[in-house]
């Protein structure tokens, strides 16, 4: 018996949910860096009006789309007719970094012959992952100009290093005892032979900046893998590539504030809605305390100067907070075919099946009951489905940025994402049809399309 390809195709998803797997890997593809992933969230915002915001000159007062980087982190919103401070916000926040390899202050390096680059581990990354890849360069590079020094952002996409693996000949146990790898000693790429040449990676950067060598006065410059993101599977049901943890949810989040202004609610109108908040940062994979992490004051800051703008007093801003509610939204693990005993057995999470709603009875998460309800009902209406996770009993529980903006703010929160394999790899795998429906149901929450879950 054979079955049509597009019938097969309409057993996991449709041609919407493929269309925007595609365009998922075209973001991860744009998005090497967190500042590149800024710029081309930015990009994508600004082609539907979204305008630049100055946080360094007076607050715009009009009504309108707008968008605010800081670094490696971006927030946009729309005040407008119909969504006004004084209903709240309706917040998703995601973050923008992920583990990898960062190069270091004075990089040049090598032994016997070969040419390397010193790099630090940023974040918890799954060492054994960069090992053997063909590893490109990108990031952001403050070069001297006739003012003082502007940021440039660079990649480049040939394959330029690689962390060579030991040889089993060399390392027989390697197999039995597992791979033990120092930071300090067995990372280092190489990215040529010949002697070390001082100043080498800086003259690098230069030409990638188009300046003289003299001029790069700094840099922030990681490894990436260069294979681009691709569907995967006999059925193409499944998306390989780097950072989905949480690239995926930054392009969700974009893609559903996009269609926030694009769409009409569903819901009947009662008087102004929320206004929706997309806040994407930086440094969660280290913790978030940084001038643009979740734990910095860049939300709260953001937010009080939207209802200043709007001129609601300190009352009503405050009234404003207690109206408003937040998606956190990150990779969740999907249940593993190899490991299946390290997952809670009433709790199978599957790819394909939907957003996962996380939540932990130690608040390691920050979904509570009515965040969970109003995530739920949020869900009808966009005609997803859901599946509830916990970690086993006895295992430690990850986090997101959810605790910390639920702490800052007082405002409910509830954390959902999309279930992965291999999270931290420098490559990651997902279902290719639950972006789409994230990404349906976050617009539902940005849009504040959903009946309310009262106190
Ligand atoms: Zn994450």
């Amino acid at each position: 018996m054979s079955t049509s390809r597009d019938s097969r195709a309409t057993d996991h998803g449709d041609a919407a949910s493929l269309e925007h797997a595609h365009d998922l890997c075209a973001f991860l593809d744009a998005s090497p860096s967190p500042f590149h992933a800024v710029e081309e969230a930015g990009r994508r915002l600004a082609s539907e009006g979204f305008r630049s915001v100055d946080e360094r000159a007076p607050w715009p007062t009009t009504a309108g789309r707008y968008l605010l980087v800081r670094g490696a982190s971006l927030v946009a919103w729309v005040v407008d007719a119909e969504r006004h401070p004084s209903s709240g916000f309706r917040i998703v926040g995601a973050h923008t970094d992920s583990p990898n390899l960062r190069v270091k202050p004075r990089p040049d390096t090598g032994a016997v012959g070969w040419r390397q680059l010193g790099v630090e581990v940023y974040g918890g990354a799954l060492l054994n992952s960069w090992l053997d890849r063909d590893l490109g360069l990108s990031g952001r590079v403050v070069v001297r100009t006739p003012d003082g020094g502007a940021v440039r952002l660079v990649r480049d996409d040939r394959a330029l290093l690689r962390v060579p693996q030991l040889a089993i000949h060399l390392d027989r146990g390697v197999n039995e005892n597992g791979l033990v790898l120092n930071p300090q000693n067995h990372l280092s790429p190489v990215w040529g032979t010949g002697p070390i040449e001082e100043g080498a990676f800086a003259r690098h950067l230069a030409t990638l900046a188009g300046v003289d060598a003299g001029d790069v006065l700094d840099w922030d410059v990681m490894a990436h893998d260069i294979t681009p993101a691709a569907l995967l599977g006999v059925d193409r049901s499944l998306l390989a590539g780097g950072r989905l943890d949480n690239l995926l949810s930054c392009h969700a989040a974009v893609t559903a504030l996009v269609r926030t202004v694009r769409e009409p609610a569903t819901l009947a109108d009662s008087g102004p809605r929320a206004v929706p908040v997309v806040c994407l940062f930086d440094h969660e994979e280290i913790g978030s305390e940084s001038a643009t992490g979740a734990a910095g004051v860049l939300l709260p800051t953001v937010l009080e100067r939207i209802a200043g703008a709007a001129t609601l007093d300190r009352d009503q801003w405050f009234a404003a907070l207690a109206s408003s509610f937040c998606l956190s939204a990150d990779g969740a693990h999907a249940t593993h075919p190899n490991y299946i005993e390290r997952h809670e057995p009433s709790h199978r999470i599957l790819v394909n099946r939907g957003p996962v709603v996380k939540s932990n009875a130690n608040v390691r998460y920050a979904t509570d009951a009515p965040a969970a309800a109003t995530v739920a009902l949020a869900a009808e209406v966009a005609g997803v489905p859901l599946q509830p996770f916990v970690v086993r009993s006895d295992m430690a529980c990850g986090s997101t940025i959810g605790p910390l903006t639920a702490a800052r703010l007082g405002i409910p929160t509830a954390d959902v994402g999309v279930a992965q394999l291999s999270m931290h790899s420098a490559r990651e795998l997902c279902g290719a049809h639950d972006p789409e429906r994230f990404t349906r149901l976050l617009r539902v929450v940005l849009s504040d399309d959903a009946p309310p879950v009262s106190a």
